[in-house]
């Protein structure tokens, strides 16, 4: 069965065309990817394509678009509403509009996306993915931050964590790699890409995660500086005379990687500057590791033991430098029982098979 997967950011739309099957007893077999894409520069001068409606469109000119019989779109906010993905109604739309006060940049595209596909791919059911899904099986003692509680009732003000399908897809993978039941096992995901976060996932639920009310906080990332004393931002924004969007931009795009290494927030960059002696690529390097190595410890003892520590995204992937580093630091810490994995994510084949069993 064709199923399409489309990922809309702010100015560029993904897509992917899987034929999904099923074979007995019930197990979804991915049988493989037939199609990929990115239309980038959406709403950019020159670009041929003004908004998401004509991105779609041109999507469904490439594609066999009569034999598709449904789409999964990634968004990336549910609120507290969504536990899992969800064939998309009116009703749907409507929340999916109401989580945009959370993620003001990324939802709008999505609803644009979902809206484009309902008229230029008429009839065909679509499924909503929620990054945010996957974490909302959290204790509230995880997810309620230290204010006022009357900011979490008025705004909904909470830790929600982000990368859940990553994290989903990557925790499942561990457990046939290590053939043993999800339900049995104290697992760690790392998703490390431009942004970064780690999850510890007890007996196949999320109990904990890095990311937040936004996905600023946590681990060092690309630009993003995680973990920060609130009180460093109102100092800042007193002494350089900062507003709310400059102090924005400084911590979502100037920090992390970038910030302290002065170089870039690319993981290659650093190492390869960090090779050539300069230090504050290297510093920024051994923050971005001393992190990881603090949350696996906090996980490790929330948990009551770990299983396996699984990395994925760009850097996840890549540099099995990082994995052997840290399985050697922390076999004193974890014991020899703790295996250190590296599992590439598939977030798009998650969706479809979400979308598939939905609509099915
Ligand atoms: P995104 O979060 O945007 O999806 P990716 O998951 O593609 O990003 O991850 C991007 C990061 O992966 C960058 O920091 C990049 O430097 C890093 N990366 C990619 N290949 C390698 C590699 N071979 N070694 C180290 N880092 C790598």
């Amino acid at each position: 069965m064709l199923i399409l997967v489309v990922n809309c950011g702010s100015s560029s739309c993904k897509y992917q065309l899987f034929d999904i099957e099923v074979r007995p007893p019930k197990e979804v077999e991915p049988q493989k990817s037939l199609a990929k894409g990115t239309i980038e520069r959406i709403g950019g001068r020159n670009s041929g394509c003004k908004d998401h409606y004509q991105a779609i469109k041109l999507i469904s000119n490439k594609l066999p678009s009569s034999k598709i019989k449904g789409i999964g779109h990634r968004v990336v906010h549910g609120g507290e509403k969504f536990k899992a993905a969800v064939v998309i109604k009116k009703d749907v739309l409507k929340s999916i509009e109401r989580a945009s006060e959370l993620a003001p940049l990324h939802n709008p595209p999505s609803l644009a996306g979902i809206k484009a596909c309902k008229k230029y791919f008429p009839g065909i059911p679509q499924v909503a993915c929620f990054d945010t899904a996957f974490h909302q099986s959290m204790p509230a003692h995880a997810y309620i931050y230290g204010i006022p509680f009357r900011f979490y009732r008025k705004y909904k003000i909470r830790r929600y964590g982000f990368h859940g399908t990553s994290h989903r897809f990557v925790a499942n993978e561990a457990s046939r790699k290590l053939k043993r039941p999800l339900g049995k096992l104290k697992i760690i995901t790392a998703h490390l890409g431009n942004g970064c976060s780690m999850t510890a996932v007890l007996r196949g639920k999320p109990i904990d995660t890095t990311m937040g009310f936004t996905p600023l906080e946590g681990l060092l990332m690309g630009t993003r500086g995680g973990d920060l004393d609130p009180a460093i931002v109102t100092f800042l924004m007193e002494k350089e005379k900062l507003t709310t969007s400059e102090i924005n931009e400084i911590l979502n795009k100037k920090s992390g990687l970038l910030g302290i290494s002065g170089v870039s927030n690319d993981m290659r960059d650093i190492l390869v500057k960090m090779k050539k002696g300069n230090a504050r690529a290297g510093l920024a390097f051994r923050i971005f590791v001393y992190r990881i190595k603090k949350y696996i410890g906090a996980y490790h003892a929330i948990m009551g033991g770990l299983d396996a520590v699984v990395f994925t995204g760009g850097i996840g992937e890549n540099l099995p430098g990082l994995k052997q580093m840290l399985s050697r630091d922390l076999r004193g810490a974890l014991g020899s029982k703790t295996k250190f994995l590296i599992i590439p994510t598939n977030e798009e084949l998650l969706i479809a098979e979400d979308t598939y069993r939905l609509i099915t």
